[in-house]
């Protein structure tokens, strides 16, 4: 039973309000519903709660982006339109006030990223849940929900836990059961079977944030796998017809390519495989383009290559004379193998434009976040399931993608708040 103070306001305990999925999203809807007074049970496949927003804190917990709102939004891509309204509730500067009351410090980086002050996302954590366990938020970890009893909602919600299985009724529930990465940590995507048995629109969970398959020689392999390309551009035709420039580094891996370059253009580049897989008519090229030296331009570049080679090796001509690393010479022969290196006009255009041709994404449980997901239609604007009445969906799970740079959790936090809210809103209807 919980006690009341000046603090805590007085619970409702009259309805059964669960949250299911206990990551960033789940636990700002559980938040927001138990601030709201309602008491709130969590409920998490997983041992612990969160493990990968702990895992995304372990290499330097990115939460939120200190650029111009307008541009932020913009990074949301087709999902901006629906998104704004929730961000707008929850945008990055009240986001980072939001984690400051929890007693956790922010700064910006250099590159206007915004971390905790300590780069780690479990104190914050340990705070959070300090306070909702305060508030009378109840988790039932090891609690993993599997469907509803015969397929049917009103029949009731079916979990497996170490003591057999449970059918629970709710009068509410948000469901954050994110995405289909990195299943060890509980994310495995499951929830899409019962889901679309239920008639909800699931757009099909795919890679994002994800690196690439490269058929690299056995000489690029052996030479060059783990080498950052550092201080390089890449540009590329998306399948709307824009075209992206961006700086930025990325790494030659043994299998392709990977690292967070890659990861901002793994959205278009990964929509060219699939358009050219699924039409081999098409003659769109799933290619991007590399320019190895963003601050020369390609008549700056030629010139330097006219200049008297003095018996130099070409490779020694592209360290010397563009202070390019070995593995340039190495990827030009190998992405552009007619190239002549006397032309000095098309060695130019080479390194300002040289093809790579990825064919497959990474598996998707291994790369950093999915694609796909409850459609926009099949909510409605407080993010409850028009077929579904009561039932809400927060986070990854929404059909949704952006780059890294704390985008993905400002989305989490953001629809987490708005479900979380919009259940309140709605039991408040049904009163
Ligand atoms: C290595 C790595 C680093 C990252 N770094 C960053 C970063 O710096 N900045 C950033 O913005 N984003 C980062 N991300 C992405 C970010 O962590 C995710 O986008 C975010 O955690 C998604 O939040 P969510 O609440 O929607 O889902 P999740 O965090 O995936 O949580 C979903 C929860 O649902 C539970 N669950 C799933 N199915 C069931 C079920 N059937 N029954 C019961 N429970 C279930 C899971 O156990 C899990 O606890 C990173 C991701 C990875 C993998």
């Amino acid at each position: 039973m919980t006690t009341t103070s000046a603090n805590t306001p007085t619970r409702n305990e009259s309805r059964r309000i669960a949250v299911i999925g206990a990551g960033p999203a789940g636990l700002m809807a559980a938040d927001k519903m138990s601030l709201a007074g309602y008491q709130v049970d969590v409920f998490d496949t997983m041992p612990s709660v969160a493990r990968k927003f702990l895992l995304a804190g372990i290499g330097g917990m990115n939460i939120t982006h200190a650029e111009d709102y307008d541009t932020l939004i913009t990074r949301y891509g087709s999902a901006q339109t629906a998104l704004k309204p929730i961000l707008d509730e929850l945008p990055p500067l009240a986001l980072r006030e939001w984690i400051h009351e929890l007693g956790v410090d922010t700064f910006v980086g250099s590159s206007q990223r915004v971390f905790p002050t300590d780069m780690k996302a479990a104190p914050l954590l340990r705070k959070w849940l300090q306070r909702m366990r305060s508030n009378g938020v109840t988790f039932h970890p090891r609690h993993r929900w599997t469907g509803w009893q015969n397929n049917a909602p009103s029949e009731g919600w079916v979990f497996t836990s170490p003591k057999g299985e449970h059918i629970h009724q709710f009068d509410g529930v948000v469901l954050a059961l994110g995405g289909a990465s990195w299943a060890r940590l509980g994310s495995d995507g499951a929830w899409c079977q019962p889901m679309k048995s239920a008639g909800i629109d699931v757009a099909p969970l795919k890679p994002s944030n994800c690196g690439f398959d490269v058929p690299w020689s056995d000489f690029i392999r052996e030479r060059f796998a783990g080498t950052p390309l550092k201080n390089i551009a890449v540009s590329i035709t998306t399948p709307n017809g824009e075209h992206w420039y961006r700086k930025g580094e990325f790494v030659i891996s043994d299998y392709g390519i990977e690292g967070s370059l890659i990861y901002a253009i793994s959205a278009p580049l990964r929509d060219l495989i699939e358009i050219k897989k699924s039409d081999s008519s098409n003659n769109t090229s799933a290619e991007f383009l590399l320019d190895w030296l963003p601050h020369l331009s390609k008549e700056q570049i030629q010139k330097k290559l006219e200049q008297p080679r003095k018996g130099m090796s070409f490779a020694n001509v592209l360290r010397k004379k563009l202070n390019l690393p070995a593995i340039t010479n190495a990827m030009l022969k190998e992405c552009c193998p007619h190239l002549d290196n006397n032309d000095t006009a098309a060695l130019a255009a080479a390194i300002k434009a040289m093809p790579i041709r990825p064919t497959t994404t990474r598996p998707i449980d291994e790369v950093i976040s999915s694609a796909g997901g409850v459609t926009f239609n099949a909510v409605n604007n407080d993010l409850m399931l028009n077929q579904l009445p009561g039932v809400f969906v927060a986070g990854e799970m929404i059909d949704w993608e952006a780059p890294t740079g704390g985008y993905l959790l400002t989305a989490c936090f953001a629809t987490g708040k708005r479900a979380g809210e919009g259940l309140v809103r709605w039991l408040s209807t049904m009163a």
